[in-house]
């Protein structure tokens, strides 16, 4: 048989071998190093067979499945502690986050494990580490089911991995056994440390009809330097996590009652949005677009002609009736698009109409999975920077250029900080997917890309990830969670328009249709603050602090008159400020000032009093400087106006 091996380099052996054994075969050193494998993608244990010609990946100490391999092991090394601690305990499945860097492990049993059990747990996974070893065997279905005759849970795995992989691999340790499809080594001697950390539930399969299951979550590495830099790692995603910087920013909030996934914006969080959109609304009228404003639902005919409803589905809140008695059926609408073909339709346009920029902060609605919900970053209410440009095919670069422009100012002006630019195009071999018209994508795409090129921008093209619709450029960034987002997005639609019949009068008067881009600038209000606050760590720029400027009077009551005297001088010229009346002490204000991550403190006694003054220290600075009230208003009003 041939194995062909991750440097594509081809080894032939005339038996068939196990995963440990070809190892050996390539060189002694892997064989140690080698702690379970992938064969044709597929994750196996190094005792796994491989009988015929196949591609072979050996996790290694060095291979980017390592650290999974470590914790998806340590996850059924403690399901086998708990095993051996507890009587009747009916374990489920293993688990690993990536982006927590963490793994878990769900099972059932009688009473309930408590949080006391905790160290017992640690030690017998001490234990276990140090003096076991898994062994792994693949079965066909029936002997899994004979195998797993009181445990559900294995059974159900059992039958999901015959059916995608035609066995099942089963790993057994002190005579416990679970299914895995995931990575699981079978020497332990590599896990240096496993540290059991907390105790939760989760439903089984995630779904709230099924039955709650306890959870064990944990951590392991192969060493107890990894151990530490990974929670580094965690603690630094942790601080920066905008939902734990709202805790003290107090940005927004979610009820229950409300419904989850839909924010409300408290007064901190509304003065934020109104000043983005402030500024958005400013570059709009530099680019020439118009704004509109048009109903957050629509007809459920208008999404069926749109296309959205086949596409959408399940993603949308399901439809309702007008009134009692009316069979008129609307949904909240999950984009904007088909209202802003309905704005253009309102006029018969000309070529000299063109481009005609629609735009609208407009509020949609998409039924997201509660698992998905994250925070500001993925709701089901939400606010969108949204436009339709409607431009001639001739018009499309210099359009797409100016959007470019146009968002790149934007992004730059919050320092946002860019992971990569995607250009989706079409996969030409998927005549399923994409709307079939050949020279149509080849002109887009080759446009879009000139641009690119042009402007001298790197991207990277990502085949097959094209609207079905049309090719896209998306800017994406990473989250504090390590997700993957996109915050701006400018899309070409050739299809809405041929949909709806729309049109524009060329110049010798005949019919044609015009091709619509969709462009989201900061995408939606609620993912792009939450982008803004993780990326600044909640210290908000001037402009945008929801208070600007904590006034502190020390000592007099006439200094307290003169701190509110301060603030109504700034405050007409709408200047963001707060006085801090507590029965406090100086320090105590100001280190509370600090970590609400307040721009600028004022500190007000006697001398600023009687020489109309105010010393001022600025946000993460030590020092203290003392200027004309005045001329402290011109110094702040200038950084306002220029967005810092
Ligand atoms: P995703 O892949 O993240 O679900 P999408 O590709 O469906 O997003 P678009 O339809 O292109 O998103 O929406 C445009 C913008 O709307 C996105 O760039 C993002 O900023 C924002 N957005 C989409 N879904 C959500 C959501 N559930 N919560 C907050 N913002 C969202
Ligand atoms: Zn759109």
């Amino acid at each position: 048989m041939k194995i062909k091996l991750l440097d594509g380099s081809i080894k032939e052996f005339d038996q068939a071998m196990n995963v440990k054994s070809i190892a050996e075969a390539i060189a002694i050193s892997l064989k140690k190093a080698t702690t379970a494998a992938k064969v044709n993608g597929r994750y196996v244990s190094v005792d796994y067979i491989v009988g015929k010609d196949s591609t072979l990946e050996l996790i290694t100490t060095k291979h980017e499945d390592f650290y999974k391999t470590l914790n998806y092991t340590a996850a059924f090394v403690t399901g086998v502690a708990i095993s051996e601690l507890f009587k009747d305990v009916k374990l489920a499945k293993v688990l690993y986050k990536e982006d927590e860097l963490e793994y878990g492990i769900t099972f059932e049993v009688e009473p309930r494990i408590g949080l006391e059990e905790m160290q017992n747990i640690q030690n017998k996974v001490n234990q276990i580490i140090k003096n076991d070893s898994i062994i792994s065997r693949e079965m066909e279905l029936k002997e899994a089911e004979e195998l797993f005759n009181d445990n559900e849970y294995q059974k159900h795995l059992a039958k999901e991995m015959f059916k995608t992989y035609g066995e099942v691999s089963v790993y057994t340790l002190n005579g416990v056994s679970i299914v895995s499809k995931h990575p699981i080594a079978l020497n332990l001697k590599n896990i240096k440390v496993v540290e059991v950390q907390q105790l939760t539930g989760e439903y089984w399969l995630n779904h709230s009809d099924n039955i709650m299951l306890q959870k064990i979550h944990g951590m392991a590495a192969e060493s107890i330097e990894t151990l530490t830099a990974k929670k580094d790692i965690l603690e630094d995603r942790r601080s920066r996590d905008h939902r734990i910087i709202n805790k003290t920013l107090k940005i927004f909030g979610f009820d229950h009652l409300v419904g989850p996934g839909l924010p409300l914006w408290m007064p901190n969080g509304t003065i934020i949005k109104e000043q983005i959109k402030n500024f958005i609304k400013e570059k709009e009228w530099e680019y020439d677009y118009i704004n509109v404003t048009t109903p957050v639902i629509g007809t459920v005919e208008l999404y069926k002609k749109s296309g959205h409803w086949d596409h959408y589905g399940e993603d949308m809140f399901q439809p309702f009736n007008g009134g009692s008695g009316s069979d008129e059926q609307f949904i909240l609408r999950p984009m904007n698009c088909p209202h802003h073909v309905a704005v253009y339709k309102q006029e018969q346009r000309s070529y000299r109409d063109l481009p005609l920029r629609i735009a609208e902060h407009a509020l949609q609605h998409r039924y997201e999975s509660s698992g998905s919900l994250t925070g500001l970053e993925r709701v089901r209410a939400m606010e969108l920077t949204d436009s339709h440009i409607f431009v001639r095919p001739d018009q499309v670069e210099a359009e797409f250029k100016s959007i470019y422009k146009m968002i790149n100012e934007v992004l730059q002006t919050f320092n946002i900080q860019i992971d990569y630019l995607s250009l989706s195009l079409r996969d030409p071999e998927d005549k399923v997917k994409y709307y079939q018209d050949d020279k149509m994508w080849d002109e887009a795409e080759a446009a879009l890309e000139k641009v690119l090129q042009d402007l001298k921008i790197d991207y990277k093209k990502c085949i097959g990830e094209a609207a079905f619709y049309g090719p896209k450029l998306d800017i994406q960034i990473k989250t504090a969670q390590n997700h993957e987002i996109t915050v701006s997005t400018i899309q070409l639609d050739f299809l809405l328009p041929k949909k709806f019949d729309v049109t524009y009068v060329d110049q010798n008067q005949e019919f044609k249709a015009p091709i619509m881009i969709h462009r989201g600038v900061i995408g939606t209000y609620e993912r792009f603050i939450a982008t803004l606050l993780e990326q600044t760590k909640g210290v908000l720029p001037l402009w945008l602090a929801p208070n600007q400027v904590e006034i502190i009077p020390v000592g007099s009551e006439e200094n307290i008159a003169y701190a509110q005297e301060v603030r109504k001088y700034l405050k007409k010229d709408f200047v963001r400020t707060h006085v801090d009346l507590r029965d406090e002490r100086l320090s105590y204000k100001i280190r509370d000032a600090q970590t609400s991550k307040i721009p600028y403190q004022l500190v007000i006694g006697d001398q600023e009093r009687k020489d109309n003054l105010v010393t001022y220290r600025q946000y993460g600075s030590e020092q203290q400087t003392t200027v004309k009230l005045e001329e402290f208003k011109n110094m702040i009003l200038d950084l306002i106006c220029n967005k810092k």
